[in-house]
């Protein structure tokens, strides 16, 4: 089986906070596919979006190196499998799929499988908009990352469906044991009342990490604003805040 690759490496979890299911500040090998079914305004992987685009993959030879090997796509589950295994520094909390949007690749359930069998654990780094393929690895997944995409994402065009399908993904994933929690990108237009909806809808389900937009465009006053709406709803064990802490120490 083939899948459409962006990029391999080993890096630090920058991500997440200190929300139950985060991973936040272990070691990852990143899988970073190609190709997502989204437009979020602010994506930071636009380039690989477009999974067409995206003719060659690359894997960092050595880790923190900046030396990397090309490849052409599609790859072939088991150049995957071995790019993995060069990258293993002995100390990998979980290999984490990213994108793009992993659960988009077939070959998904089969990597994820083989570093299964080869002793790892899996982290999913999702969307969440398709439930229909959540449901098919589920029982692979150890830890996963799913986002609620908010209203000022633009990120499909019928922004309160494709919020109800993550929720549904997440439901997914906790039923087959995943170790869950929700994504949250808040900016400076974000409504209270849309962090309202989206913690009664999680509250009892998944912990959610609340992570501003970068560059921050939110002042600490509204942040801490959305935060007590979300605490106020969920219990305030269940809600952090998140930062891309990888892009602070400039690393991949
Ligand atoms: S879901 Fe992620 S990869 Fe897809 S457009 Fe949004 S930010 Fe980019």
């Amino acid at each position: 089986m083939k899948v459409v690759l962006a990029e391999i490496f080993n890096s630090w979890q920058g991500e997440g906070g200190s929300v139950d299911g985060s991973a936040f500040g272990r070691r990852q090998i990143f899988v970073r596919f190609a190709g997502c079914d989204l437009k979020c305004e602010w994506c930071d992987s636009r380039r690989y979006i477009i999974a067409s685009k995206v003719k060659k993959w690359r894997y960092e030879i050595e880790p923190f190196s900046g030396h990397f090997e090309y490849k052409p796509n599609p790859a072939d589950v088991e150049d995957v499998v071995d790019a993995i295994l060069r990258l293993d520094t002995g100390d990998i909390h979980s290999i984490s799929y990213t994108g793009g949007e992993p659960t988009l690749q077939r070959a998904l359930k089969q990597i994820m499988e083989r570093m299964k069998e080869l002793g790892f654990r899996n982290f999913l780094e999702t969307s969440g908009s398709q439930p229909k393929r959540i449901e098919r690895i589920a029982h692979l997944t150890d830890y996963a990352s799913v986002d609620i995409k908010d209203e000022t994402a633009k990120a499909a065009k019928d922004w309160k469906d494709l919020v109800l399908r993550e929720i549904e993904s997440i439901k997914i994933l906790k039923k087959a044991g995943a170790k869950t929690y929700a994504k949250l990108v808040v900016t400076g237009e974000t409504k209270i009342e849309n962090v309202e909806w989206y913690a009664k809808l999680l509250k009892g389900v998944a912990p959610l990490a609340i992570q501003p937009r970068e560059p921050m465009d939110i002042s600490q006053e509204r942040l801490m604003e959305l935060y007590r709406t979300a605490a106020k709803v969920m219990g305030r064990e269940n809600v952090g805040l998140s930062f891309q802490v990888h892009k602070y120490l400039n690393v991949l």
